[in-house]
Formats: C-alpha cells, sequence, structure tokens
C-alpha cells in the first residue's frame, strides 16, 4: 500500500494486509498523534488496510494512549469512526460531532463566554482548530463573524487566506480580512529578523494587538480563539514550569473586557487537538494541514512534546492537569494577574501600561521609526527599566 505521511510530506510504501494499529506501529507513530484516512474516511486502529490500498497518516500533534476502545460507538452502538482514549470511547460520526458540540456547549456555559446576541469575532487562521470553531458557532446560530490576519509568511500565509475565504464563501459568512503589512508596514519574517522579540513572541504579539482593535472598531462584544486542550494544557506547562504566577492567573478560558481590551474567550478548550481535527475533517472543512515555516522557533512545541509522553503513558493527564487547574487551582493565583492602571497608548490610543504599548514599541523598532521622546527625567528612569533600543525613543524632540 501506499502510505503518504505528512510535515515534511513523504511516501512511502508499505507490502501486505495488516490492521492500523500494525502499520502505525511499524512507522513509529503512536496512532493517538494522527487521523488514519483511506478515500476521505476516517479509520480506527483496529481496521484493517491492504496491498491495493492508499492512505493519508496526517498529524495532529496530540496524544492519549490507554486500553483498547470498543468498535462499537459508545452512545448508539453503530460502527465507530474515532476513538477518543480518555474518555475510554469510540464514536460514529454523527456521535462524534454531537460530543465535539456538547463540549463547546458545556464550555461557553461554563465561563458565560457569550450569548446568543453576542457579535463574536473568531480569530482564523485557516487551521483545523479556528475553523472547526467557526464552523461550530454558525451551526449553532451564534452571530460568528471571522477574521484573519494575514502575517505575510510566503506560500503558508497565502494558502491559509485561501482557506478561510473559502470557507467564508461556501457559508456566506462574513470575514474581515487584514494584512500586517498592507496595514502596519511589516511581516512577521521582517520582524523576526530585525526585532529583539522571538518571531512568534512578535507574530503573537501582532495577533493580540489587532484582533482586540479590530473588535473594537467595529463594536463586537467578544474575540474568539481556536486554543484547544493539548495549547492549554502545554502553555499551562510552560508557565508552571517557571513560576510565572501572573501568566498563569491570566491563563482563563474567559478573559473579562476591561479598559480597551475586549473579552477573550476560548470555547474549545475542552477539546483536544486530534477530536478538533478529526471534527474538521468529517465536517468536510478543507483546512491547511502544513506547519507555519517558522514554527521551529515555538517553545511550546517541547512542552506539547512532554504532555504527549505523560498522556501516553496515563491518559487523561492533559486533561486533569488544565482542567484540574480550572477546577481546583486557577482561584488560588488570582490576586496574581499583575492588574495594574492601564492608560491610551500615546501612538495609538490602545490600551498599556506604559506610555507606549507593546505593539507600537515593537513595530518602531523594526521600522527604525521614532516615538516621541521620554516628557521628563522620571519618564527616563521609567523606561530605563523597559529592554527599549535607544532609536526608538531617540534622544531628539518629538517625531
Ligand atoms: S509558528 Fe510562530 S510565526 Fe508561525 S504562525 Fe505560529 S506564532 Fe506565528
Ligand atoms: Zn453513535
Ligand atoms: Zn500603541
Amino acid at each position: 500500500m501506499r502510505v503518504r505521511l505528512r510535515n515534511p510530506d513523504r511516501v512511502v510504501d508499505v507490502p501486505g494486509r495488516r490492521r492500523v494499529s500494525e502499520l502505525l506501529d511499524e512507522l513509529s507513530i503512536d496512532p493517538d498523534t494522527v487521523l488514519v484516512i483511506r478515500d476521505r474516511t476516517l479509520l480506527t486502529r483496529e481496521q484493517a488496510v491492504g496491498e491495493d490500498d492508499e492512505i493519508e497518516v496526517r498529524p495532529v500533534i496530540s496524544g492519549g494512549a490507554g486500553p483498547r476502545t470498543p468498535m462499537g460507538c459508545l452512545r448508539c452502538r453503530a460502527p465507530a469512526v474515532i476513538e477518543v482514549r480518555r474518555h475510554h470511547a469510540a464514536f460514529c460520526q454523527p456521535c462524534f460531532e454531537r460530543h465535539v458540540r456538547t463540549q463547546v456547549e458545556r464550555a461557553v456555559g461554563a465561563f458565560d463566554m457569550f450569548a446568543r446576541e453576542d457579535r463574536i469575532l473568531v480569530a482564523v487562521s485557516g487551521g483545523k482548530d479556528s475553523l472547526a470553531l467557526w464552523d461550530i458557532l454558525l451551526e449553532a446560530g451564534y452571530r460568528a463573524t471571522g477574521m484573519y490576519l494575514g502575517l505575510g509568511i510566503g506560500g503558508y500565509s497565502d494558502r491559509s487566506g485561501e482557506v478561510a475565504h473559502r470557507f467564508a464563501d461556501v457559508r456566506g459568512a462574513e470575514l474581515i480580512h487584514v494584512d500586517l503589512r498592507g496595514e502596519y508596514g511589516f511581516d512577521i519574517p521582517t520582524a523576526g529578523a530585525k526585532g529583539s522579540r522571538s518571531t512568534c513572541g512578535v507574530c503573537g504579539l501582532s495577533k493580540r494587538y489587532v484582533f482586540n482593535r479590530v473588535a473594537l472598531d467595529h463594536g463586537f462584544d467578544v474575540v474568539a480563539t481556536g486554543h484547544n486542550l493539548d495549547d492549554e494544557a502545554a502553555t499551562l506547562l510552560g508557565n508552571t514550569l517557571r513560576w510565572q504566577t501572573e501568566y498563569i492567573a491570566r491563563q482563563h478560558p474567559a478573559l473579562p473586557a476591561r479598559e480597551g481590551k475586549v473579552k477573550k474567550v476560548k470555547p474549545l478548550h475542552r477539546l483536544s487537538e486530534r477530536e478538533t481535527a478529526a471534527y474538521a475533517f468529517l465536517r468536510g472543512i478543507d483546512y491547511v494541514v502544513e506547519e507555519c515555516p517558522l514554527v521551529a522557533g515555538n517553545t511550546q512545541l517541547r512542552y506539547k512534546d512532554a504532555m504527549n509522553q505523560l498522556e501516553k503513558g496515563a491518559p487523561g493527564t492533559k486533561a486533569a492537569f488544565f482542567l484540574g487547574y480550572l477546577d481546583r487551582a486557577a482561584e488560588r493565583f488570582r490576586d496574581d494577574t499583575g492588574a495594574e492602571r492601564l492608560q491610551a497608548c500615546e501612538r495609538c490610543g490602545q490600551p498599556t501600561t506604559g506610555r507606549f504599548c507593546a505593539f507600537c514599541r515593537a513595530r518602531a523598532q523594526m521600522l527604525g521609526e521614532r516615538l516621541a521622546p521620554p516628557r521628563d527625567d522620571q519618564l527616563v528612569r521609567e523606561l530605563s527599566n523597559e529592554a527599549m533600543p535607544a532609536e526608538v525613543y531617540g534622544a531628539g524632540p518629538a517625531a
């Protein structure tokens, strides 16, 4: 059989007939980190694949091994298309879609994320999570508008933009498209090469800034992002290993609005990456499978790897870690949120604790622009504590 592997793309020929689990074992692939697809249909690990089959093994970067799950759907006993190991369950397609929607409804209800009449801005990257989220919200009848931010990462960004637009066109949904270079004069590859932040650091900063700004300008009530359980568990692990208590305190599925910041929510935080990938696939959503070419610098991947190792030995570890944090530990970090007073950035008006917001400072650094000079001695002292290149503020009169 021909087996197509992704990231990087390659094809291997495997002789003979065997079960999916045996095939993955031979290829040294953790079955819970991939979807196995034949003729646009998902295969469970107990199904057999034969000599003439063409198989795609599509990575989802997930985890969760454990005892064998039954072949029948947990709810209706129809043949299962997917196992969810941490629930010791398998589902047929309709029951799996229902399971996914139920998890989202639970998340929305438990954290009072939004109401029927709210206008939701969905941060759409073109990947499985954000498109699955948009699909779920639209199907449930919410007023969900997508927003795609063009990061300028070559063909990867072009393809991501195309799938986001196609998704919107097919459903007749509204999509706001903002181009970082067109609107703000820089793209992410340039920012990574020029600025003092890491590429992913400036990318994350830009996304947070632009989504908030667009939401405010267009009168949206809330910004929804596609962060899933794997993302949240990995981030919590990273923050905990360094005891970054302020970040831990802010890692919440619903951050309320405050002074110039729109409410932010994560309705997929109860679902693993494999579940969102399977949902997107089963719903026929065409998403970008390839990874961002700049992902090598993303430290979160190390924590995802570590969580996957733990999950492999003890299914349910990720959910116990992150959902357990929300249930039993989040409250203890509440005083660490560092809720300083915010004021308007002198350049763009967005909220910030200093004189200029982090986005304007990073942008000025990249573009070699000068922000206004310090106002007085006290401010000079304040700024000297910030990691700020002198050329950003300049020494002369206000620009
Ligand atoms: S991997 Fe890094 S640079 Fe690429 S989209 Fe994600 S955060 Fe941005
Ligand atoms: Zn069923
Ligand atoms: Zn600003």
